[in-house]
């Protein structure tokens, strides 16, 4: 029972993430009207220095470098979700508790892993996975584009909110067609 629970809490918290995501992203990294740093190192430096297409991928190799804590303000925002992990232990028990503790982390890290892999033009294991092309893809749009796909982990709040783009008409990055590299899966359907 505890483990249905835990799952159910996953998930819910997983979802919630997408929500939170948006809005961050959407109200504190593209917008001064609450917080200055966020919008200066986003919405100003990561989207000029990302601007597709492109330079999506990062190009020199100390670009490349992961900057932990500083690519966004997701590792705080997880600890600011500290009193819904105990409202969910204290009405439905240590296994809920546990199941948003662990789905709302789940998706921070999930954020700083997927972002960074976005932005990397080497061979990585799931590069060419439908579902890795499908949601970097996503994000390359909204560095086209960034009033919309806000969701870098999963587009749910985009979904629900509006803000869900599957095609624009821009050209490929040079390093995937160098390279090759098979369409994302949005574009697939427009041959
Ligand atoms: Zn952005
Ligand atoms: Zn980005």
């Amino acid at each position: 029972m505890s483990i249905i629970i835990f799952i159910v809490s996953f998930a819910f918290a997983f979802c919630l993430g997408s929500i939170i995501e948006w809005f961050v992203h959407k109200d504190l990294m593209h917008s001064i009207q609450w917080m200055k740093t966020p919008h200066q190192r986003h919405a100003v430096e990561h989207h000029a220095e990302r601007k597709a297409p492109g330079k999506y991928y990062a190009k020199a190799d100390e670009l490349k470098e992961y900057h932990l804590f500083e690519t966004s303000f997701m590792p705080a925002l997880w600890i600011l979700h500290a009193p819904l992990f105990f409202a969910a232990y204290y009405f439905f028990g240590l296994a809920s508790g546990i199941g948003v503790a662990a789905g709302t982390g789940a998706y921070v890290i999930g954020y700083e892993v997927l972002h960074w892999y976005m932005h990397c033009p080497d061979e990585f294991i799931f590069r060419n996975t439908r579902w890795f092309q499908f949601i970097s893809e996503h994000h390359r749009l909204h560095h086209n584009k960034a009033s919309i796909n806000y969701n870098v982990v999963f587009p749910l709040g985009d979904w629900l909110l509006g803000t869900y783009y599957t095609e624009l008409p821009i050209d490929r990055e040079p390093e995937d067609v160098r390279n090759n590299a098979p369409l994302p899966p949005q574009r697939e359907k427009q041959i």
